[in-house]
């Protein structure tokens, strides 16, 4: 049984049928990218997954249970975090105070007030929300305010921002969108080493298939609302319906 289970998904806007029949296996501990031309359908399926958009037909599981009907803050909660899409960076606030303040969240749903326990618990915070900057390379910009960095390293930021929850599953919503090559690159080698040391499941979503070349174990295409090819990269590149659905836009 897969981590994500996503079973015959439909999503309808009016007329236009957005997500037909979507089924998707996601194993745990793996990168699963879901790629496809502008339109197709990505970012709808990852509103299905988040709790941001119901879907009108279909099942989606998380870890055995259904994520149907949760709220957003709920299948956080459980151990989905999204990433990428969320402008939540506190621009006034330094890199390491951005990095606890949702390792706080996840700690309870919102901020308690025990005195001591928070005390102990705020050190612990810092400690792990250290930990993990040091992880995707803010090592050294712990007191950086946030306003001040560059692109790419608000992107880390981002990141470190999510796996201080410690989620089990992880989507990343085009994660180089808008990036120079250069910062396209560190980000694959960054997610890269993260996916192979952490135990976390990866879904990236993306239009640009070279990105997930390199980065994803299972690739599934989404073409109108539809997915047309799950295989291993090696067999996605070449495929004649991938082609198709790339040359067709
Ligand atoms: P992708 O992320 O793959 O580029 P989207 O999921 O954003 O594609 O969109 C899929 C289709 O659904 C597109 O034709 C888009 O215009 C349409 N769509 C997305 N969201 C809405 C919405 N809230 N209302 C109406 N149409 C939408
Ligand atoms: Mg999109």
């Amino acid at each position: 049984m897969g981590i994500l289970e996503v079973q015959n998904v439909n999503k309808r806007f009016g007329g236009l049928q957005a997500l037909d029949d979507v089924n998707l296996n996601v194993q745990e501990n793996t990168v699963h990218a879901i790629i496809g031309p502008n339109g197709a359908g990505k970012s709808t399926l990852l509103n299905c997954f988040i709790g941001k958009l119901i879907p009108d037909t279909g099942t989606v599981m998380f870890d055995g249970k259904s994520l149907l009907g949760l709220k957003p803050h709920q299948i956080n909660q459980a151990g989905v975090s999204r990433v990428f899409q969320t402008p939540e960076i506190f621009t006034d606030l330094s890199v390491i105070e951005n990095t606890m303040i949702p390792a706080f969240a996840r700690r309870d749903g919102a901020f308690k007030l025990h005195p001591f326990e928070r005390i102990s618990d705020e050190k612990d915070i810092r400690a792990r929300a250290e930990e993990m900057l040091v992880n995707v390379g803010l090592g050294e910009k712990l007191d950086t305010v946030a306003s001040a960095m560059s692109r790419g390293d608000k992107r880390r930021l981002e990141m470190a921002m999510c796996l201080v929850q410690q989620p089990k599953l992880l989507l990343l919503d085009e994660p180089t969108a808008g990036m120079a090559r250069a910062d396209t690159n560190n980000m694959i080698d960054l997610l890269k080493r993260l996916a192979s040391e952490m135990d976390i499941t990866f879904v990236v979503i993306e239009h640009d298939m070279h990105v997930v070349f390199s980065l994803a174990d299972r690739i599934s295409v989404l073409a109108q609302g539809h997915v047309i090819v799950e295989d291993e990269p090696g067999n996605i590149k070449g495929h004649p319906k991938v082609q198709e659905a790339y040359l067709g836009t």
